[in-house]
């Protein structure tokens, strides 16, 4: 049997030289840039031991921060604004060179809607969290009912790396405000920007422990979904998604997945087509493609399906690719896998007949560049209609009406977003109510996501739970019933003694029964006089 030390630097000790240098490599993260292939530095990778103890701090800090007031809390939580604002344009460069996104996007998709949901829940939190009086019922004559809710305990945050701020900061702050500590794992894609977390949260002043952030892969993921936290929230892939879900049963705790998309644009023959190109090349570029509600298909009818790709290609061709620094509307692909399977998808794709009208390949420069791509001619058969690309590509797909699009909307298995385009906003509205996934939009695309006042999230392999909205603090919550016996009725109708009830009891069930409700009431009535 194999000698195990317990200290990793004795381990060390017994090793070889390659095998030191295989340990060393192997427990830190090498960060290399998106836009020139250079090393950015290297990160730790938390042990399992560490992570432990992390969440051990989380659920000491806990008791005492479910204690504070609320107001206190959002007094801590919004200094956030403060932070953000004062160091803006660094933490902007930061997440650019982290995951080359342009600077514009940095601070629109990951600084501008953290402070908005702050802002949101500023305002909206004191509602949710304040204890409700019910309606009662007439079974309970004389009682008060109420409901409220109380924090979880510690919250595991595990977070993707395609808005690798938003993605975590979003949901902890929600978590925090409703009364929990939390722990957050970044993406090893985007370490840079799980230091900018780091520093976030210590520059507001929380009390050790509150925030606990450890960077670290897959094994620091599953050591926390391991963990003893008490809920976890996991923003990421199907396959991570069902890990974590299966880690989650064994103890059993709450988990909420949100998950990969495959969003749908349903472009009607009435639609205002110039908006409705715009909206695809944006909604399929931007970020690189890399978002789980990126516009991966589009169905035309086929009335105006030439004319549409017409628009769509000549805005394609107007975007400006390049790094942060040449002021690009879209970088490179952030994670280097990623392009692989963009690579792939569009092989798959003109191998069985698309055709490529704009882009299709990588660009002949160091980093990670893909075209922005658009197809047609595209079928239900291809890796690219039915995988999750999270890439640069549009694909368009001709349909001869609007049943056949939502048809195929549907019978997908995804369901995160979608949107229709029609000028008939009544048919928009039903057609998206028809549409299975958690948010969809009429003449608009993605930045819903972004209102604060919608609840976010998917059905099918696009998860379930939701977050933003209401359910956004509720969610971090567990809800209490209280009922009040006021001493208003002299005694207990449901209480020992049962003898001489059963023919009054009857008498009021089948009054509820079948809504008789003088004859229910006259029943219980009945009980009452035989309790005491
Ligand atoms: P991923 O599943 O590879 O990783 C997500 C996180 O899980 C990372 O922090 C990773 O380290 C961690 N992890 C890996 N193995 C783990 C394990 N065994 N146990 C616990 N954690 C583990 O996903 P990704 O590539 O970072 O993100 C891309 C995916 O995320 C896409 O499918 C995208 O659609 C999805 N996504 C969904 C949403 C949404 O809100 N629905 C938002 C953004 C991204």
């Amino acid at each position: 049997m194999a000698r195990t030390c317990c200290h990793p630097w004795l381990r060390l000790r017994t090793l070889s030289l390659m095998q030191i240098l295989e340990a060393l490599r192997s427990s830190v993260i090498v960060k290399k840039s998106p836009v020139t292939g250079e090393v950015l530095g290297d990160f730790p990778i938390t042990s399992r031991e560490d992570v432990e103890a992390a969440v051990a701090r989380a659920r000491k800090a806990s008791l005492a921060w479910k204690q504070t007031t609320l107001q206190e809390r959002l007094r801590t939580l919004m200094r956030i604004n403060d932070v953000l604002r004062a160091h803006r344009d660094s933490f902007a460069r930061r997440i650019s060179e982290d995951t080359g996104k342009p600077l514009v996007d940095a601070i629109m998709t990951e600084l501008l809607p953290v402070t908005a949901f702050l802002e949101h829940y500023e305002k909206r939190a004191p509602q949710l969290l304040t204890r409700k009086k019910l309606p009662s019922s007439i079974l309970f004559p004389g009682k008060s009912t109420y409901q409220e809710h109380f924090p979880m305990g510690v919250i595991a945050i595990i977070s993707p790396w395609n808005f690798p701020f938003q993605l975590a900061v979003v949901p902890a702050i929600s978590a925090l405000i409703a009364g929990n500590t939390v722990v957050i794992k970044p993406s090893e894609v985007t370490p840079i920007t799980g230091e900018i977390i780091r520093e976030v949260f210590d520059r507001i002043g929380l009390p050790k422990g509150v925030v606990e952030v450890i960077q670290g892969d897959g094994s620091t993921g599953a050591a926390l979904s391991e963990s003893a936290v008490d809920k976890i929230f996991f923003t990421g892939s199907v396959a991570t998604g069902r890990k974590v879900m299966a880690a989650a049963a064994k103890r059993p705790i709450p988990v909420e997945l949100e998950l990969g998309g495959k969003d749908a644009m349903i472009v009607c023959e009435d639609a205002n087509l110039e908006r409705a190109a715009r909206a695809a090349v944006w909604g399929g570029f931007v970020n690189c493609g890399q978002m789980c509600t990126s516009v991966e298909r589009v169905f035309v009818e086929e009335k105006i399906h030439d004319r549409f790709v017409d628009m769509v290609i000549r805005e394609t061709k107007r975007m400006r690719v390049g790094g942060p620094d040449e002021s690009a509307e879209m970088g490179p692909m952030t994670f280097p896998r990623q392009i692989d399977t963009v690579e792939a998808h569009i092989k798959d794709a003109v191998a069985k007949g698309a055709k490529v009208l704009f882009g299709g390949k990588r660009i002949d420069r160091p980093g990670q560049f893909h075209e922005p791509t658009v197809l047609t001619n595209i079928t239900v058969e291809m890796d690219i209609y039915r995988e999750e690309t999270f890439g640069p590509v549009l694909p368009i797909v001709k349909v001869r009406n609007v049943e056949e699009a939502i048809r195929m909307a549907n019978d997908h298995q995804y369901g995160l977003n979608g949107s229709v385009w029609t000028k008939d906003i009544k048919r928009g509205l039903e057609l998206a109510s028809r549409l299975e996934c958690g948010q969809a939009t009429v003449n608009d695309v993605v930045t819903s996501v972004g209102n604060p006042h919608l609840p976010f999230g998917g059905v099918k392999n696009s998860g379930f739970g939701r977050y933003h909205g209401d359910e956004g603090i509720l969610g971090f919550t567990h809800t209490k019933a209280i009922m009040v016996d006021r001493g208003l009725m002299k005694s207990e109708p449901f209480w020992f003694p049962y003898e001489g009830k059963y023919d009054v009891l009857r008498d009021a069930f089948d009054g509820l029964a079948s809504g008789n409700l003088p004859k229910a009431l006259w029943g219980f009535v009945g009980m009452l006089r035989k309790s005491r």
